[in-house]
């Protein structure tokens, strides 16, 4: 029988209403047996996650200060669900121990992962659901990767029948600490979740009804991705389309685990569903942009001949502990392209640096860029594909700083000024549309 990892955004557990929509959900097919749930979401606009509250516990009482706003505030959020959904937990005696707890460590990771744990306790026990701590089971390895072992120790705890809830986002280091994954980390467990128990499909249910072509809040229109490669997802989220997390797909790439993203406001929607491979109607998949970077400009004549000076480069950076992100290189010159909040306060050290260790004709650093990704694997082999962009592009008035292709022909980056972001995205939009509607 095929069996299935669902993942439930905090939105989708943020009350006693939306937990039970998602029980409904998981009651109407068996063989949803693995459940993944974040820590409750925010409710309304002005409402505030259970893991931000969790957060700020920590560094207020780091700081020696009295956390119990944001404690009572927690608590208050529990207690009324456990009550609405009429589940009996501690949950005072729980908290208590997360105060305690929460002061041997340093980093917020513990408390952090509070939301998750608690949130499974509850969900668990409203399922009357076996409860698996992933502190067990999810393990990270000195170097704080996921270590490869926690698959068959996951798929261990999770065998046996029945249905069984595994708190998302953390796990615990070689010492036995508990570490969280990057925010909106349940997205992974859910994904190492399918992978240990060879799920037939990864559920990942949310708000939204999957991805859309752009972010509905630039082109409102935009349409519905209905189905999407894994590496074409992997570049529209590491762009900012934030739907679910960009390491999510590795645990399932491999075993080939389509993901779904389904909305537990419109569960009949079929939502994206997100594949090894897929063959594409359209040359366009999506759109995606991100502010935020910087590009150091090189100058030097003959550089091409200079052996090594590309590497020279390159090792100011990694010695300052900035990643590049992209490189467009000339004959004499180099841009890189960085993360501004990588260079931080440090860009004169940075440019000193540069300047002493590669002696360049000139050197320069441009801020405020964005960069927006145009992905789709049917634009590979397609004519015209650039064009298309580019005169949207010039139509629209905006000027291109920088263009990179990567070499597998399914993405175009292109580096334009931060005002422009929306304004591009719209316009590469819009170009594409006219483009599919008369293909
Ligand atoms: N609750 C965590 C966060 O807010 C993890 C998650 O929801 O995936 O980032």
């Amino acid at each position: 029988m095929d069996r299935i990892t669902c993942k439930f955004g905090g939105t989708s557990l943020a009350s006693a209403e939306a937990i039970r929509k998602a029980q409904a959900i998981i009651e109407a097919n068996p063989a949803r047996r693995f459940i993944v749930p974040s820590a409750p979401g925010k409710r309304h606009g002005d409402d505030i996650k259970v893991t931000d509250l969790l957060y700020s516990w920590h560094d207020i009482a780091k700081r020696g200060l009295d956390p119990s706003q944001p404690r009572n505030m927690i608590a208050e959020r529990f207690e009324g669900l456990a009550k609405e959904l009429n589940v009996d937990i501690d949950f005072a005696a729980e908290l208590e121990k997360i105060a305690q707890e929460g002061l041997t460590y340093d980093k917020p990771d513990y408390m952090a992962s509070r939301g998750e744990y608690l949130n499974g306790r509850l969900i668990a026990a409203l399922l009357g659901a076996t409860f698996v701590d992933p502190a067990e089971s999810i393990m990270f390895n000195s170097s704080g990767r996921l270590s490869e072992s926690s698959y068959g120790l996951l798929g261990e705890a999770l065998s046996g029948d029945g249905l069984f809830v595994v708190p998302g986002f953390y796990g615990s280091t070689p010492d036995g600490r508990i570490k969280t994954f990057s925010r909106g980390g349940s997205d992974v467990t859910g994904a190492i979740v399918a992978r240990a128990t060879h799920s037939s499909l990864y559920e990942n249910w949310t708000d939204v009804s999957g991805f859309r072509m752009a972010d509905p809040r630039v082109v409102t229109d935009a349409k519905h991705i209905a189905d999407m490669t894994y590496q074409e997802l992997r570049e529209l989220s590491y762009m900012g389309a934030q739907v679910l997390h960009d390491e999510a797909i590795f645990p399932v790439r491999e075993p080939g685990i389509a993901i779904n993203i389904k909305n537990t406001n419109d569960p009949d929607h079929p939502g994206t569903m997100i594949v090894q491979t897929r063959e594409p109607k359209e040359p366009l998949c999506g759109i995606a942009g991100r502010k935020g970077f910087s590009m150091i400009n090189v100058e030097k004549t003959l550089m091409n001949k200079e052996h090594g000076f590309g590497l020279k480069l390159l090792r100011v950076l990694t010695d300052h502990n900035v990643a590049w992100e992209h490189m467009a290189t000339g004959i004499d010159t180099i841009s890189l392209i960085v993360r501004t909040e990588e260079i931080g306060d440090n860009a004169s050290t940075i440019l000193d640096d540069i300047e002493r260790i590669c002696s360049p004709d000139a050197l320069s650093l441009s801020e405020g860029l964005a960069l927006i990704a145009t992905v789709g694997q049917g634009m590979a082999n397609h004519v015209g594909i650039a064009a298309r962009l580019f005169t949207a592009l010039a139509e629209a008035g905006v000027n291109i700083r920088v263009i990179d292709q990567g070499s597998s022909e399914m993405n175009i980056i292109i580096g334009v000024a931060d005002v422009d972001l929306d304004r591009a995205v719209e316009a590469i939009y819009h170009g594409f549309e006219s483009a599919v509607s008369t293909a």
